[in-house]
């Protein structure tokens, strides 16, 4: 009966695990999309308890109460603005959880394996244990235990790859003698070396699409474990997820106008380090205003387009910034939220907020649907963001943003920044946008800023 069954709920939670990434590809469907892949997670599950070679479910339970409770606490504690690193340890977790089942399949079995299963187990250690030690220092340098400087010495490049290459070739070795118990340790330490050596070049500026990354090689440790193990939801769902992490680094990398080695060999951040840590760029002036002087624009302001950034979600001001945005529409002005794709630190990190806040969905528009509209918009209101909005990116050759498409802010007639000073954003770099005649700077946590809006507004409106 079982033989039946197992399939099916494998079947079935492929399909599942594909019809929640299509849902996440957009907010309206993106939680009816995770609900199909969650579902589908639970059925891979139960068809793998299902299999008759477990005999004691007794360490089953108490791993699953102990990962769940883990779990349930991290989705509850953890702030959005920590969620890269959250998704770091995510990974670092599963990773090592492929590399040990790899472990456990050749003690168990060696020497009678395969060519073909050994392959397979060799190659899950080998991105398994890579992955761990490399998704543990991304998660350090993201949360600020490890420098987020780049770490460069002369001849680097020589030693990470040579570190690779002996553990592809005790790997090799391995393969084509499974009885040389000696060379697996091996492996593992190399690997696991190597995934240290891999992060230490990259910049914290970086962690993010190199999480992306690390998330690719964790979905194929995944494939390699379901071939070692012939678990065909395995396969699924480690080609899903290897898949969807390489696209995702690489949309990450267009949206930054950066190529996959710059960001891997780049030591990006190195030079303007201080400036990122949050050091104050340069003293000069700007026109500075108060909520109660910004909300008299606003009240005369017939399209307004706001533009979040990593402040917002800093400042956790979502809920905030919707109100202002419903005072807004109620005094007759047509309100939009214009979303850079690498606004904040993850991506879809300021859909995920404005939803949470109960935004209506086509308020929120894409770079490229939005982009054209700002040369007609009486006020482009930036909340918290900074890099996205840097005219530099069009204009200055020698900026390390040159070349990232940015939100054309600057073409609408006024431009309000909500900002709590003059502190550069990620990249570490000046905004000259905040020098423009027409910018207005409103200083003050984003939440405070945006209280102090509403307020005034309804006070400006009903006067
Ligand atoms: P930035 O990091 O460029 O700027 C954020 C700004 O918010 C800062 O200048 C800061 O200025 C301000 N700020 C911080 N806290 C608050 C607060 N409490 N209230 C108000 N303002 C605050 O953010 P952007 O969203 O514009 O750009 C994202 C950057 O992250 C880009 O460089 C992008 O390349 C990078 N990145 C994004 C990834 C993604 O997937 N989204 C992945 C990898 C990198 P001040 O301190 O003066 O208040």
């Amino acid at each position: 009966m079982n033989d039946y069954i197992i399939p099916l709920c494998y079947v079935a939670a492929g399909g599942l695990f594909i019809v929640g990434l299509k849902g996440i590809t957009q907010p309206k469907t993106a939680r009816r999309g995770l609900r199909a892949a969650e579902a589908g997670m639970l059925l891979a599950v139960v068809g793998t308890l299902l299999h008759k070679e477990i005999v004691d479910f007794k360490w089953i339970i108490l791993a699953f109460v102990v990962g769940s409770t883990i779990g349930a606490l991290m989705a509850v504690f953890v702030p959005m603005t920590a969620m890269p690193q959250r998704i770091a340890l995510s990974h670092a977790f599963g990773a090592l959880a492929a590399g040990l089942v790899g472990t456990a399949e050749y003690y168990n079995h060696q020497p009678e394996i395969g060519a073909f299963t050994m392959t397979a187990i060799t190659l899950e250690v080998l991105l398994g244990f890579l992955t761990f030690t490399g998704s543990l220092m991304a998660f350090g340098k993201l949360h600020e235990i490890l420098p987020g400087r780049p770490q460069v010495y002369r001849g680097q490049n020589v030693v990470n790859l040579g570190t690779l290459a002996l553990a592809v070739a005790a790997g090799v070795w391995l393969i084509t003698d499974p009885s040389k118990t000696f060379l697996f340790p091996v492996v593992a330490v190399l690997a696991a070396a190597f995934g240290v050596m891999l992060i230490v070049p990259i910049g914290g500026a970086d962690m993010p699409t190199v999480i992306s990354l690390l998330n690719s090689y964790a979905g194929l440790s995944s494939v390699a474990m379901g071939f070692a193990l012939d678990n065909k939801a395995l396969i699924i769902a480690g080609a899903l997820d290897g898949s969807a992490g390489l696209l995702l680094s690489i949309i990450m990398c267009r949206a930054m106008n950066r190529s996959f080695t710059n960001v891997l060999f780049g030591a990006f951040g190195q030079a303007d380090t201080s400036a990122a840590a949050g050091g104050v760029i340069e003293e000069r002036p700007v026109r500075s205003a108060t909520t109660e002087e910004a909300a008299m624009l606003l009240e005369t302001a017939r399209s307004v387009i706001i533009v979040p950034g990593y402040g917002l979600a800093v400042a956790q001001a979502q809920h905030r910034i919707r109100e202002l945005a419903d005072a807004l529409t109620r005094n007759g002005a047509e309100v939009r939220f214009a979303i850079h794709p690498v606004a904040g630190r993850m991506p879809g990190h300021m859909n995920v907020l404005l939803a949470e806040a109960d935004v209506p969905y086509d308020q929120i528009l894409d770079m490229d649907e939005i982009n054209a509209d700002f040369a007609q918009t009486d006020i482009a209101l930036v909340v918290g963001a900074n890099d996205v909005t840097n005219p530099a990116a069009r204009t200055n050759k020698d900026s390390p943003i040159y070349g990232m498409p940015i939100l054309d802010v600057e073409s609408a007639r006024t431009v309000m920044v909500v900002k709590r000073g003059m502190k550069a954003g990620f990249a570490g770099v000046e905004n000259e946008l905040y020098y423009q005649d027409k910018t207005l700077m409103i200083f003050g946590d984003a939440k405070k800023v945006a209280e102090g809006l509403v307020h005034d507004l309804e006070a400006t409106v009903s006067a």
